[in-house]
């Protein structure tokens, strides 16, 4: 069985955790360089990422977590998706830099801060883990100003980007791990194993 670290230093963590049984992988959860050894996938949870970088920092987390990045997929979720941003605006912070994507955070309206649209992802989505809408819940989300041209659009909503892929890399603006559909933890775990973990 596949074991996926997930950070777990603030936010919802342990939701991933219940997504990632429930795609049939086993979790463990990451609060030190030293718990990355021996895993073949890490996902970077929603939560606030101000407070993330901050423990980031102090647990010297960054530079392990970016170079565990350049070996292995990364799948990142609304704060998740802030920190693996090349560019981040709203304001500008530092970031894991991983994905050539640039996300405004806290981009919606007061109205749409937190809300649940849906979702119809792609041909090249559906052909992978499976057809049909999905529905997204979104917390006080970014939204996906720029993706590089190696970025491939998996799925938008309004017109913007909200689930994102490159290479070994993962981004979703909502958060998959609330909702019962596994879809889209199934399509982070084929990564693991198409051999697409050291391609950027
Ligand atoms: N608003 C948060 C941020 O900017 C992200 C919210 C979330 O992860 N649900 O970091």
């Amino acid at each position: 069985m596949k074991r996926v670290g997930i950070l777990a230093l603030q936010g919802d963590f342990e939701a991933h955790g219940k997504a990632l049984a429930r795609a049939g992988a086993g979790a463990v959860f990451v609060r030190t360089a030293g718990d990355l050894e021996g895993l073949d996938g890490l996902i970077i949870p929603g939560g606030e990422s101000t407070t993330m970088l901050k423990l980031l920092r102090e647990e010297k987390l960054m530079d392990p977590l970016a170079e565990f990045g350049r070996r292995r997929p990364v799948f990142g979720t609304c704060a998740g998706a802030i920190l693996l941003a090349r560019e981040v605006s709203n304001p500008v912070q530092d970031s894991l830099a991983l994905m050539d994507i640039a996300v405004e955070r806290n981009a919606y309206g007061r109205q749409l801060e937190s809300h649940v649209s849906k979702v119809q992802p792609d041909e090249e989505f559906a052909r992978r883990a499976g057809a049909g809408e999905m529905e997204a819940v979104f917390i006080r989300a970014p939204i996906i100003r720029r993706v590089g041209e190696s970025v491939r659009v998996l799925a938008r909503s309004n017109g913007d980007p909200v689930l994102v892929e490159q290479g070994p890399y993962l981004v979703a603006t909502f958060h998959p791990e609330l909702t019962v559909d596994s879809r889209v933890h199934r399509l982070f775990l084929s990564k693991l194993s198409d051999g697409n973990g050291a391609r950027r």
